[in-house]
Parts: C-alpha cells; sequence; structure tokens
C-alpha cells in the first residue's frame, strides 16, 4: 500500500504526517515556521523521507497564492516572508526524486473535507477557513477549482465586503477577510472596548449586550459572505473551519439567523470536521490515490 507525505505550512507552524490510502495518519510532527522557509522545509522533509523511505509521493498545502500546475507559490503577503515565487514542486522533486504537488491551504482542506469528512460524497461544496485570514476552496463537480493566471482563484478573503473600509494586506481597501477572520474578531473585540478572548466573546453574548453585538456583526459579514458565494456556486454545503470554528455551537445560531433571509435557496452549513489534521489529509490527497 502506498503511502504519502502531507505537509500543511502556515504563518506560525508546519504540520507534517505520513498518511496512507485509507487517509490514516501513520506518523506526524509539528515545527514551528522559520524564515528563510524553502531551506529549512526541505531539510526536514529529507529528515522525515530519510526514516520513512517507503513514501511514495508529497503533497504541500501553503498559506498564500498557488499556480498548482507549476507547484509554485505565486504571493503570499507578509505571512511568509521571501515564499513568493517559490518554485516549491520543481525543488522539492529535485531535492527528494519524489513526486510533489502543490496547492493553497484552504484548497486542500476542502479536498480532506469532501473525501473523508463533512462533505463526504457531495460534488460542489465551499470552505470557508477562518483563522489568520479568510481562506477560501471549492470543490467544483467532485474537483478542486483552483489556480487562474495569478493562483488566486477562490480567495475569498480578497472579495471586497466594504468599499473603502479596512486596509487589507494585499493592499486594498474592505477585503472580506479584514471583517471575517479569527484575526479580525479580535480587533473586533478590541474596538469595542472589551478584553475577551473570541471563546469567551460568545460565550457572553447571552448576557452581555457589548458582546452580543460583536457576535452579531461578525456573523451578519459572514452571512454576507455566504449569501453572495451561494448566488456564484450554488453550492450543496458550505463548511466552516480555522479556529473561530471551534466554538460554532455557541455562535451558529446567530450566523443562521441573519443567514436565512439572505439566502436564495436552502443551504446547509456545517463545521469542519477535521480541525487540526485536514492540512496534512488534504495536502496528501494531492498525490494519493485513494481506496
Ligand atoms: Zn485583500
Amino acid at each position: 500500500m502506498e503511502n504519502v507525505l502531507g505537509v500543511d505550512i502556515g504563518g506560525t507552524k508546519i504540520h507534517l504526517g505520513i498518511i496512507n490510502a485509507s487517509g490514516q495518519i501513520l506518523y506526524e510532527e509539528k515545527i514551528p515556521t522559520q524564515i528563510p522557509l524553502y531551506p529549512y522545509l526541505e531539510e526536514n522533509i529529507l529528515r522525515i523521507l530519510a526514516d520513512q523511505p517507503d513514501v511514495s509521493a508529497i503533497g504541500v498545502g501553503t498559506h498564500g497564492f498557488v499556480d498548482p500546475k507549476q507547484g509554485k507559490v505565486i504571493y503570499s503577503a507578509e505571512t511568509l516572508p521571501g515564499w513568493s515565487n517559490t518554485p516549491v514542486k520543481e525543488w522539492l522533486e529535485k531535492a527528494t526524486g519524489k513526486r510533489v504537488e502543490v496547492e493553497n491551504d484552504a484548497n486542500v482542506v476542502a479536498l480532506a473535507e469532501a473525501k473523508f469528512g463533512a462533505a463526504q460524497g457531495l460534488s460542489r461544496v465551499v470552505v470557508l477557513t477562518l483563522g489568520t485570514g479568510l481562506g477560501g476552496g471549492v470543490l467544483w463537480d467532485g474537483k478542486l477549482l483552483s489556480g487562474g493566471p495569478y493562483g488566486g482563484a477562490a480567495e475569498f478573503g480578497h472579495m471586497i465586503l466594504y468599499p473603502n473600509g479596512i486596509k487589507c494586506a494585499c493592499g486594498r481597501l474592505g477585503c472580506s477577510e479584514m471583517y471575517v477572520s479569527g484575526t479580525a474578531l479580535r480587533n473586533r473585540i478590541e474596538t469595542a472596548g472589551l478584553t475577551f478572548t473570541p471563546p469567551e466573546l460568545f460565550e457572553h453574548a447571552q448576557s452581555d449586550p457589548k458582546a452580543k453585538k460583536v457576535v452579531e456583526e461578525f456573523t451578519g459579514d459572514l452571512a454576507l459572505v455566504i449569501s453572495s458565494l451561494q448566488a456564484a456556486f450554488d453550492m450543496e454545503m458550505v463548511i466552516i473551519g480555522g479556529g473561530v470554528s471551534e466554538a460554532a455551537d455557541l455562535w451558529m445560531e446567530s450566523l443562521q439567523q441573519q443567514l436565512q433571509p439572505m439566502l436564495l435557496n436552502p443551504l446547509d452549513i456545517e463545521v469542519a470536521r477535521f480541525e487540526n489534521d485536514a492540512g496534512i489529509l488534504g495536502a496528501a490527497l494531492l498525490v494519493l490515490e485513494t481506496e
């Protein structure tokens, strides 16, 4: 049976896992992200491959805009300095002698959820990951909608939600990730003069009117994003992942209340099944022939 290495590269940590054709994680480790990233990544992958010689291929999910055909990072903003324009596939294939595929990290989460998680068996699914930013992934007739001339397909975090709004890392004003992400939620809490962490905010929303208002504004903006995506994709399901989704049982009702009047048609909203492992599972699926 074939084993592959799945690698999930984020702004603070890199998660690596050996995965078999049934989607089982046989081995995993997390290492802190270090800059310059490429030599550090190659060194760690070679170290793992030396211990795990039966790995046949490597899938990489990374933060940033990716050209999946070339396996190259097109653009990664400030989160991963120096990572833009890195030909990850070419360099890693040369270094390891194995097949390598590279995709955007939110796209690989969509793959993992569609194959093994909340959207199993569905063919049109939109995944939103609310973490440092707002990531997006689209499963379109069972395949990832990805790439584009600039590697930016499904980058929903950069759909403009409020013209002339808050300045985004991409340089423009009012991108949705400035309003709908873990970072945005923390900023909203601070702007409201509150000192809660996001989980505390959700817990206090029942009793504290200020906290309730922050939650409603946040879920209202998330509802706007979902409503526009439904008009574009008419998907069967939206899956919400990322750190904010861990407290979904505390904000889902608020989201549903605001979303219902904005929807064209009924729509399932689910929380991601794989909170921590979706990245390595989805990355593995880039190169894995599943059973
Ligand atoms: Zn932006």
